[in-house]
C-alpha cells in the first residue's frame, strides 16, 4: 500500500487546499491501481518498450523505484510520497507559449507551483504536476529543453499517466 503523505504545505487559501487536497487522495489512489503498474510495465514509445532518460533501468524496475517512494530528502523506501507543497503568486508571463508551470530545486524537497496555473487547472491537473515534479525527487530527469522524445522521460510520461488516471476518478 502506497501512501502520499503531505508534511509540510503553505501558499494555498482555504478553496485551494480543497483542490490541494482532493488531488493528492487521486494521486495516492492511482499509486494503488493495477492500471498505474499495468501501463508502467507496458510503456512503449519511439524508443521501444522503455522510457527515454531511464538510468539504465527497466519499465518494471522504475516502477519499483517511483513505488518504493525513496526521496533524496528521505532515503528509506518507505511506499510514500513525502510532499513539500508550496503555492507561489505568479501572473502569467505574456510572452512564452509554455511557460513554467512550477518548479523544483534538484536536492531539494519543495514543490513550488505558481497560481495562475493552479487556479486554471483541476485537481487531476494537479495530480500529474506533482507526479512529475515528484519523479524528480526520486532521483529521474529529463532533457531541459522540449525534444521530440521528452515527453517519454519518467517525469513527463508519469506525470501524464497520473493526470490521465486521476481524470477517470470521480
Ligand atoms: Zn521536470
Amino acid at each position: 500500500m502506497f501512501s502520499v503523505n503531505l508534511i509540510n504545505h503553505a501558499g494555498f487559501s482555504n478553496g485551494q487546499e480543497q483542490k490541494l487536497i482532493s488531488a493528492l487522495k487521486k494521486f495516492e489512489t492511482v499509486m494503488n491501481s493495477d492500471l498505474l503498474k499495468q501501463r508502467i510495465l507496458n510503456f512503449s514509445s519511439t524508443l521501444g518498450n522503455r522510457f527515454e532518460d531511464n538510468l539504465g533501468l527497466s519499465n518494471e524496475q522504475v516502477f519499483e523505484k517511483l513505488y518504493a517512494g525513496a526521496e533524496e530528502y528521505s532515503p528509506l523506501a518507505d511506499y510514500e510520497a513525502d510532499l513539500y507543497l508550496f503555492l507561489v503568486k505568479k501572473r502569467r508571463p505574456l510572452l512564452s507559449r509554455h511557460p513554467a508551470i512550477g518548479y523544483g530545486i534538484p536536492g531539494q524537497k519543495e514543490i513550488y507551483t505558481y497560481t495562475w496555473w493552479f487556479n486554471s487547472a483541476v485537481d487531476y491537473d494537479y495530480a500529474g504536476h506533482i507526479a512529475h515534479e515528484w519523479s524528480h525527487k526520486v532521483g529521474f530527469d529529463h532533457a531541459f529543453n522540449p525534444t521530440s522524445t521528452r515527453n517519454f522521460s519518467v517525469p513527463y510520461a508519469f506525470g501524464n499517466i497520473i493526470e490521465e488516471l486521476s481524470k477517470q476518478i470521480i
